[in-house]
């Protein structure tokens, strides 16, 4: 149904989980099921399509297993990914127990150890973090630092989170805020690996480290912070999608008006 519900809404592509991202039991899909997701994708041009990886996955946790577990979820959000046909699984590569630098490392070595496995078509997108209890990558350079010590073309670009980018401190209220943040993703990995914008307002202030999404327009960054992201000619090529809170089916609707009301 998620296909169509993104096409009822005047979509053009769409983030889904592929199945419950707080647990670590995945249930295979059904040959009918993937057989009707590719078939209705076709029909429906929805394009690209991303799927967000579990909220559970790891790869730096101080507890072998649950690492393990981790590898292998992220593993099976792949194999998942290339059956369904979506383009790119986006990954938050885990949280830091103890130095961030050596966990950095243990999320490099996870993301190695299945580039090594060379058989997806489907691209890992590294999603930058608000840095909330330990969470890697808040800072693009800290992206860059896993792209790198990765060296594989299994990590396909960048996921930029608008929310998570004001809470770990880049301000974008104003034009100043996105140049620097802009400039930093082109000397890191370059712009053309940004390929996801998730566009979300933040509860919390800059630079506060606290995750909270906000409906568009109604926290800080506001809605002039972001229409200058939608607006700038460096990011039109990054697909947006929306993580705004959704309490009614009134609430998409309406941050989706936002967005298309700024695009104008
Ligand atoms: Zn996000």
């Amino acid at each position: 149904m998620a296909l169509q519900r993104a096409a009822d809404l005047g979509c053009t592509t769409m983030q889904i989980f592929s199945h419950n991202p707080r647990q670590w039991d995945v249930k295979p899909l059904t040959a009918d099921a993937v057989q009707q997701f590719r078939s209705a994708r076709k029909e429906l041009g929805i394009d690209p399509v991303f799927i967000h990886t579990s909220y559970l996955i790891n790869l730096c946790s101080a507890n072998n297993e649950v690492k393990e577990k981790s590898f292998r979820l992220l593993r099976n959000e792949l194999d998942i990914a290339d059956q369904l046909g979506a383009e790119y699984i986006v990954l938050h590569t885990g949280t830091a127990h103890t130095d961030a630098t050596e966990a950095l490392r243990d999320a490099a070595r996870g993301i190695s150890r299945l580039a090594a496995e060379q058989r997806w078509d489907a691209k890992i997108l590294l999603e930058n973090t608000a840095g909330e209890r330990g969470d890697l990558t808040s800072k693009i350079s800290d992206l860059n630092l896993l792209i790198n010590e990765t060296g594989s073309d299994l990590i396909g670009g960048i996921c930029l989170d608008t929310c998570h980018a004001y809470a770990a401190g880049y301000d974008l209220r104003h034009s100043k805020g996105l140049e620097s943040l802009i400039s930093e993703i082109e000397s890191n990995m370059g712009i053309d690996m940004l390929k996801l914008i998730h566009l979300n307002d933040s509860k919390k202030s800059v630079g506060s480290g606290v995750d909270r999404h906000e409906h568009l327009g109604e926290g800080e960054i506001g809605i002039s912070g972001l229409g200058n992201v939608v607006r700038h000619p460096k990011l039109t090529n990054a697909a947006i999608v929306l993580e705004t809170p959704k309490a009614t089916e009134e609430d998409d609707i309406k941050n989706l008006k936002k967005v298309r009301s700024l695009l104008k």
